[in-house]
């Protein structure tokens, strides 16, 4: 077989190695089938038999998911047997049965075209993926009326398996023993679709965007996936697949070693000590690291707990979430950022207007100041746990200060008076903001900020879309000269400050913020222990040294440049010193 080098989006970290596992049968077009007019009662009968072991194996799954991963995960599966309960659906099935002599399947794949359909002819990329997950339960109906047991046959593999698929959708996840999923490849399937949120969430290496591959990919074939690089390798000579599992094997040493050691709070070599905190999109993420390695969680995007819902969270259920992770952190500062949906975020019981340009219209806060309940109910509940712990809220799209004034006043409207108020900050991630800080820092307690968006806005390059990806360029010397101003202004007014976007967690990206003057970062857990014993080998002088030379050059390569060598050296030293104390 050929060897195939493809890239796509990555969506959950990690290399996988194993056997590539088409998860369906290439499928021709479908052939609607008829039936007579006397078979309709048994067709109806066999079509609800067939919801209902549907319903059955998923109410099972979502009781054994809640108890291993907890409820927020189980409860994508309470949305999926909501969709397989969904009148309007139900009646046009029935109806395409009983009226139009479509045989069960032939109504139900009808039925689920003409709403998904409906879906994807709406704006807005998550709402795509809405569509995949109203097809993924009605397709599990139409495996139980059809018996096909081919989809679930890889159930006793016991070889690791690399599944390719179509969609990815969250029974994929799910439709085979965890300890054999090595890897998913899929050629649709958004960052932040049910199915995305499982695969982080079981840790399997994951990637998206891969274009036909399920023509690409033969079955039995040796693929590699190294998902942190977004890459697919098919066709695998052993020579290949012994290096993909060599790294895999070295970077689970050189991980559990540092883990150990991430116990420590974080320095510099000189003993200038950085916040490391966690950003988290769920309690569910705190299964998955040690919790003890940072200093709190300094980003928790708090829109992930209501997408994965079929509905809004009343105010109780939104308290008893946060307070688990309050809990969890034990005192430790937990910020919760209010609901930052809009553009690719959406929510599928809250219907927004159509916008020509939804990343410059209504979100993050400018939905929280329309729709004033949400941002309120939202507050009210954070207020509420507060005796769980260190609470803080963060504003997310703050453009002008009167956004920051206009919720000020609208939560001293709101509450008793002699209610205490957490800590309440903005997040700097558009230019405007990050431009009249000095102003807006008089108005808040704390200040993060947001690189992957400030990115997005400054350069006007769409965060998401690969057609102007070679123009976001987080390390173009605009961009971290802005990062310079934002840190000075922060000194000046004495705004405690941290940066929570992707640059965070990055070493070169590290290395710039800490030279140049931040001293909290927000980074996703798996980078933790790595940041931490890089910044132990590095003096703070040089760093700030660099960081100026850096952001005075005249393009991003010149300025990686000076930052990766310094992460370079700074991560060979670390490898030297683990080496010299393991042997
Ligand atoms: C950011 O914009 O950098 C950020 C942390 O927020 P999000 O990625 O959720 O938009
Ligand atoms: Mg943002």
């Amino acid at each position: 077989m050929a060897r195939l080098e493809l890239y796509g989006q990555p969506v959950s970290p990690g290399i996988g190695t194993g056997s590539v596992v088409l998860a369906e049968q290439p499928k021709g077009p479908h052939i609607p089938r008829h039936i007579q007019a006397d078979q309709v009662v048994a067709a109806l009968q066999l079509f609800e038999a067939a919801r209902e072991r549907a319903i059955g194996k998923l109410s099972k799954v979502q009781a054994a998911t809640s108890e291993e991963l907890g409820i927020e995960d189980a409860a994508i599966y309470g949305a999926q047997i909501a969709i397989l309960q969904d009148p309007s659906v139900l009646q046009e099935i029935r109806t395409l049965i009983a009226e139009k002599l479509l045989a069960a399947e032939s109504a139900i794949q009808a039925a689920v075209e003409k709403f998904g359909k409906q879906f994807e002819q709406l704006e807005g990329g998550d709402i795509k993926n809405w569509a995949a997950d109203l097809r993924d339960p009605w397709h599990a109906v139409g495996r139980e009326l059809a018996m096909d047991s081919s989809v679930a046959s890889p159930m006793n593999a016991d070889q690791p398996i690399i599944l390719v698929a179509e969609e990815l959708v969250p029974s994929l996840v799910t439709r085979y023993p965890r300890e054999s999923l090595a890897g998913i490849v899929c050629r649709r399937g958004g960052r932040f679709s049910h199915g995305a949120v499982v695969a982080r969430s079981f840790g399997i290496p994951t990637v998206t965007g891969l274009d036909q591959i399920e023509q690409k990919a033969q079955p039995g074939e040796t693929a590699v996936v190294y998902a942190d690089k977004a890459c697919l390798l098919l066709g695998v000579e052993a020579e290949e697949l012994e290096a993909a599992n060599r790294r895999k094997a070295q970077s689970r040493v050189v991980q559990d070693a540092l883990r150990e050691r991430a116990l420590q709070p974080a320095a510099t070599a000189d003993g200038h000590r950085v916040a490391i905190l966690a950003n988290i999109e769920s309690p569910r993420d705190l299964g998955i690291f040690d919790t003890e390695v940072v200093d709190g969680v300094g980003l928790f995007r708090t829109e992930f707990a209501y997408m994965e819902r079929p509905t809004f969270p009343s105010v109780q259920e939104q308290a008893d979430l946060y307070r688990r992770v309050l809990e969890t952190f034990e005192g430790k500062p937990v910020v919760f950022r209010t609901l930052d949906i809009g553009n690719d975020k959406t929510l599928r019981y809250f219907t927004m207007p159509q916008e020509a340009n939804p990343a410059l219209g209504w979100r993050g806060l400018r939905l929280g100041l329309e729709w004033k309940d949400l941002l309120l109910a939202q507050i009210q509940a954070l207020i509420d746990c507060q005796d769980a712990g260190d609470v803080r809220i963060l504003l997310p799209m703050v453009t002008v200060i009167e956004e920051v004034r206009q919720v000020r006043k609208l939560i001293k409207n709101f509450l008793p008076a002699d209610t205490a108020m957490p800590p309440l900050g903005c997040m700097v991630e558009v230019p405007s903001a990050a431009l009249a800080l000095a102003d807006i820092a008089a108005e808040v307690d704390f200040v993060s900020v947001g690189t992957n968006d400030l990115v997005q806005y400054l350069f006007a390059v769409d965060r998401d879309n690969p057609w102007v990806t070679d123009l976001y360029q987080p390390f173009h010397p605009a961009h971290l000269r802005l990062l310079l101003h934002i840190a000075q202004t922060c000194k000046a007014t004495g705004t405690p400050v941290s940066v929570c976007g992707e640059m965070a967690g990055q070493p070169e990206g590290a290395l710039f913020l800490v030279g140049a003057g931040f001293d909290q970062l927000s980074v996703a857990p798996p980078f933790v222990s790595e940041l931490k014993a890089i910044l132990g080998q590095v003096q703070t002088q040089n760093l700030q040294e660099m960081a100026h030379q850096a952001a005075a050059c005249q393009n991003s390569e010149e300025a990686f440049e000076i930052l990766e060598t310094a992460a370079h050296k700074a991560w060979a030293q670390v490898v030297d010193r683990f080496q010299g104390c393991s042997g």
